[in-house]
């Protein structure tokens, strides 16, 4: 061993192995699904470089994942000839996360194992969870196209630091080796191997191998394992949607995402003509800490042929939907293709318009059907959504279709009305939506603005999150209704208004020596002083002129110094 080191982890990794050790205790199984995942990505990853440079295959062209457990050491080994890695990606890989925003991310923690175990969740597990089950983990690994001399030896026991060291390594790729804990030594079974790959990694692509189970007797074991797959390997989103079961469609999401909570919802398609594609999209259960970091990978799983091209592509998904994952497997582009290209090339364009539309459909389908799932991904992505009519003009109606407001017609902050059920519940005469928008709850709730609507049992909606006023700005009219936000000019009620239109001139031409002290009193710090019909038991109120700025976009230019 040469060039023997010890380093310490990053603060943060310390941090989620304390937190995985402590919380995942009822779900120990994943951490098989997690280096599988690992061992295929790796794979992945080396097809990929060896269209370019076939040599990386060396001798050794079949890529294939091997596991297997030893009783009697309690250990469980798991093997793969993939991409592997040099010492200095195995320092930044087992050592450091590098995701931005970690940092701040882990600062939320409360120390409450309950409160911090959802938190994890929102990071993903990977390669650490190996520490669920074991009390030392070793890595030998060596990067397809550097030297044996130059493979790397990485060891820890999973508490503040690792050791690192060269070593000669003659196989290309990554083989993992966990030194189980004495409560765990089941998972060197080779029966519950066989079962938990089953369950958890069908889906992936590479043959999963076992050895070959001997029944009986010892004597007669051949010298050299003989190994055999265990598992489907075949590319999930070839196969017919018919034939592709739930819980394979869920694993499948698990992989891809580096979640490890089922997803709300997903859609499957095969596309034949002009273009050829399959898409399969996922939404997530809930958003990952980092949805709203600019730099946040974000995007699909691009395939070109069933051969993996690249992560996070971005260009087949607007900015709204950035929390959609999946893959795209498209028969038209080439091997060779790049970000570059993809940003130029106008297949892509067109392919963007449809996985988009793909996506809200599917958003759609699931606010009816699944009401209750639908809630959970409003809470989740809402204020994201929220983004999609600025961006995403030519789908403006459908995305705001499926936004969820806060009203007047609840009793208390739920964002849980939509456009269609407030349309359906406008009064009679009514032909216009009406909506308030502030900093609270409590504080719209009770806002004089609202009591003209309350003596007429007409709805509101409350807005009062800070993008709010951003989104009603990109929004005019839905279903040929228009947005008429009630602290704004003159309230026309329109054949809603009850009140003798004479009486109401004859009050404001008796009040005009009134409104003319007032106005002196507050000097320039109003406009204009006016009767009012709109309210039933406040003396006065505040009222923006029509084309004035509202409240929320003020105090946003003001905080940042406009
Ligand atoms: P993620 O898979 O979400 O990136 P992980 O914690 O599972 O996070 O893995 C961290 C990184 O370590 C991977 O992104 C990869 O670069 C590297 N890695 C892990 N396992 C392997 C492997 N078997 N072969 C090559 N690289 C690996
Ligand atoms: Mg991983």
């Amino acid at each position: 061993e040469a060039q023997k080191e010890t380093r310490g982890f990053q603060t943060e990794v310390k941090q989620l192995l304390h937190l995985m050790i402590h919380s995942m205790y009822s779900n120990k199984e994943i951490f098989l699904r997690e280096l599988i995942s690992n061992a295929s990505d790796a794979s992945d990853k080396l097809r990929f470089e060896a269209i370019a440079k076939p040599e990386l295959l060396e001798d050794a062209p079949n890529l294939r994942i091997r596991i297997s457990g030893d009783e009697q050491n309690r250990t469980l080994t798991i093997e793969d000839n993939g991409i592997g890695m040099s010492r200095e990606e195995v320092i930044e890989n087992l050592g450091t996360i590098a995701k931005s925003g970690t940092a701040a991310f882990m600062q939320q923690l409360t120390g409450d194992q309950k409160k911090d175990s959802q938190l994890i969740g929102q990071f993903g597990v990977g390669f650490y969870s190996a520490f669920i089950v074991a009390d030392k983990v070793e890595v030998y690994t060596r990067r397809a196209g550097l030297p044996a001399t130059e493979g790397v030896h990485w060891e820890s026991t999973g508490e503040g630091e690792f050791n690192i060291a060269t070593v000669e390594q003659p196989e290309r790729g990554t083989r993992i080796v966990l030194h189980l804990k004495a409560a765990e030594a089941e998972f060197a079974d080779g029966w519950r191997l066989r079962n938990i790959i089953k369950k958890y990694s069908d889906h992936i692509s590479l043959p999963i191998e076992l050895p070959k189970q001997h029944f009986g007797e010892e004597q007669d074991k051949p010298a050299e394992t003989e190994w055999e797959s265990v598992n489907r390997a075949s590319a999930l989103w070839t196969r017919p949607r018919t034939e592709v079961k739930d819980e394979e469609y869920q694993e499948f999401y698990k992989h891809v995402a580096h979640d490890y909570e089922n997803p709300l919802s997903w859609s499957h398609n095969k596309v034949e003509g002009k273009l050829e594609y399959t898409s399969l999209l996922y939404v997530p259960g809930r958003a990952p800490f980092d949805l709203y970091q600019r730099e946040a990978p974000r995007g699909l799983k691009l395939y070109v042929q069933r051969v993996f091209i690249m992560d996070d592509a971005e260009q087949f998904l607007p900015l709204y939907l950035r929390f959609i994952k999946g893959v795209v497997d498209s028969n038209d582009l080439s091997l060779n293709v790049s970000r570059e290209i993809l940003q130029k090339d106008p297949a892509i364009d067109s392919m963007k318009s449809a996985l988009t539309k793909r996506v809200l459909d599917m958003l759609e389908k699931l606010a009816k059907n699944q009401p209750e799932q639908y809630a959970t991904f409003w809470k989740q992505f809402g204020s994201v959504m929220k983004e999609g009519p600025a961006e995403d003009f030519a789908n403006r109606e459908k995305i705001a279709g499926l936004l969820r407001f806060a009203s007047t017609s609840n009793s208390d902050d739920s964002e849980n009305v939509s456009l269609d059920a407030y349309l359906e519940r406008m009064v009679e005469g009514q032909d216009k939506i009406y909506y308030l928008t502030g900093e609270r709850w409590s504080q719209v709730r009770n806002s004089p603005h609202l009591e003209i609507f309350r003596k007429k049992n007409i709805e509101v909606l409350l807005l009062t999150d800070r993008i709010d006023e951003w989104l009603m700005s990109h929004l005019s009219e839905y279903k040929d209704k228009q947005f008429v936000d009630i602290a704004r000019g003159d309230l026309d009620l329109g054949t809603l208004e009850d009140e003798d239109k004479q009486a109401q001139e004859e009050v404001a031409k008796a009040k005009e020596d009134l409104l003319k002290r007032i106005k002196e009193v507050l000097g320039a710090d109003v406009d204009q002083v006016k009767v009012s019909h709109r309210l039933t038991d406040s003396p006065a109120v505040l009222v923006i002129n029509e084309d004035g700025m509202g409240v929320q976009m003020r105090k946003i230019l003001e905080a940042t110094g406009q």
